[in-house]
């Protein structure tokens, strides 16, 4: 059997002629055409005026909190259900994280703790420097709730949209509500460089201070002159060029992930003690991973259960993100909350989300959950089983 990656590359039919014209050009380095199409054609999409092609999401962060005056000693705000990626550039800049817990109805930073942290920061006279915020698993976090807050205390937003490139918040695509936004084109993400990275603004200011910074930070100079520590931080020509190809396709797999996402409904969403992420009726999410909580006690059987029998399908399943107050490296940082986090944490489960998955694929993967499902049921004489929906599809 063939293994089902969580979410691998799916490549469209133009990258490698595009790819193939970098080679012939010879930029092959990081500037070019390619990265300059690539830049103007992903910010008419998200509709900003400005982008700038980065060699990965955590370059993207790192420059963002850089340009926002991030300086030791400050702390940034960020949610704890994310990946470590989220936060580690605060740290880079010698400021420390502050985690603030999740709300259970979107997974997302939960802007009553936002509003809570940052009364207290204000009365102590301790705001934080910025907020990241992320919108996990391609689904937008509540930026009008969580803007109103930031402009009111004057603290400057990153959204890390790394995951959820494609959705939207209230008819606007998500990456564009902070002061800077950040894209990821890891190779597990919706599109794919291999790896890269956007930062994208409405302040052309902010965006051409990144670029220097991403060069080595040059001075306008006939010799090599520095003022500032620069950063090796563009994307290359060559990658730039995939990337087009990848964002010519980009509705394409939104769709098929979102189709996944239903798929996976269908046949599940009746199973006792199986939820799905809840999707959040401010927005249309990406469904970059199809994720699901199980409760031992109503599914009989555990997250650890069902996670076993898909490895031994040869099919790749992964808990939820461990939240980043529970990771070694964040011990001693400072935490609002984190029980809504902890428990998705425990029963989370992220299923395979490809876009180029067929219903072979799918019907391997939910067999085995329903077979997980049935197994863990003890039967009983008089019990109604809830009949699993797996064959329809
Ligand atoms: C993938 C990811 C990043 C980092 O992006 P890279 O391109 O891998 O550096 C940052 N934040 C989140 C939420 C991510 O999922």
């Amino acid at each position: 059997m063939k293994r089902i990656y969580l979410s691998p590359p799916h490549l469209g039919s133009d990258e490698s002629e595009l790819l193939q014209d970098a080679l012939a050009s010879n930029w092959i380095a990081p500037l070019g055409p390619h990265v300059d199409a690539f830049e103007k054609e992903f910010a008419q999409l998200l509709d900003v005026p400005h982008a700038a092609a980065v060699s990965s999401g955590t370059a993207a962060l790192h420059l963002a909190l850089k340009l926002l005056g991030v300086c030791p000693g400050d702390t940034v705000i960020c949610p704890t259900l994310t990946f470590c990626a989220s936060a580690n550039p605060i740290v880079y800049e010698g400021a420390r994280p502050v985690f603030l817990d999740v709300d259970p109805a979107t997974w997302n930073l939960d802007p009553d703790l936002l509003e809570a942290e940052l009364h207290d920061g204000a009365v102590n006279g301790r705001l934080p420097r910025a907020v990241v915020v992320v919108d996990l698993y391609g689904q937008s976090a509540d930026h009008d709730a969580i803007l109103d807050l930031c402009s009111h205390y004057e603290v400057p937003v990153v959204e890390d949209a790394a995951e959820a490139l494609g959705a939207s918040y209230k008819g606007k695509m998500v990456g564009t509500f902070g002061q800077l936004g950040v894209f990821s084109f890891n190779g597990n993400k919706i599109i794919t460089t291999s790896g890269g990275g956007m930062l994208v603004s409405h302040d052309a200011a902010l965006l051409e201070r990144a670029r220097f910074l991403a060069t080595q930070a040059r001075d306008p100079a006939p010799h090599y002159q520095h003022s500032a520590i620069g950063y090796n931080y563009r994307l290359s020509n060559l990658l730039a060029a995939v990337g087009r190809g990848q964002l010519r396709v980009l509705r394409e797999r939104v769709a098929a992930r979102r189709r996944i996402f239903q798929q996976y409904h269908a046949a599940l969403a009746d199973l006792p003690g199986l939820r799905f992420m809840p999707h959040a009726s401010y927005g249309e999410p990406n469904c970059w991973l199809t994720c699901i909580t199980l409760d031992p006690a109503e599914f009989g059987a555990s997250r650890e259960d069902v996670c076993d029998a898909l490895q031994a399908a040869n099919v790749e399943a992964r808990p939820l993100w461990k939240p980043l107050h529970l990771q070694p490296i964040f011990a001693d940082c400072r935490v609002r909350g984190g029980a809504v986090a902890r428990r998705l944490f425990e029963r989370g489960l992220c299923l395979p989300s490809g876009s180029a998955m067929n219903d072979e694929d799918m019907e391997r993967i939910i067999g085995v959950i329903c077979a997980v499902y049935v197994q863990g049921r003890p039967s009983r004489s008089g019990e109604q089983r809830p009949r699993a929906r797996a064959a329809v599809i």
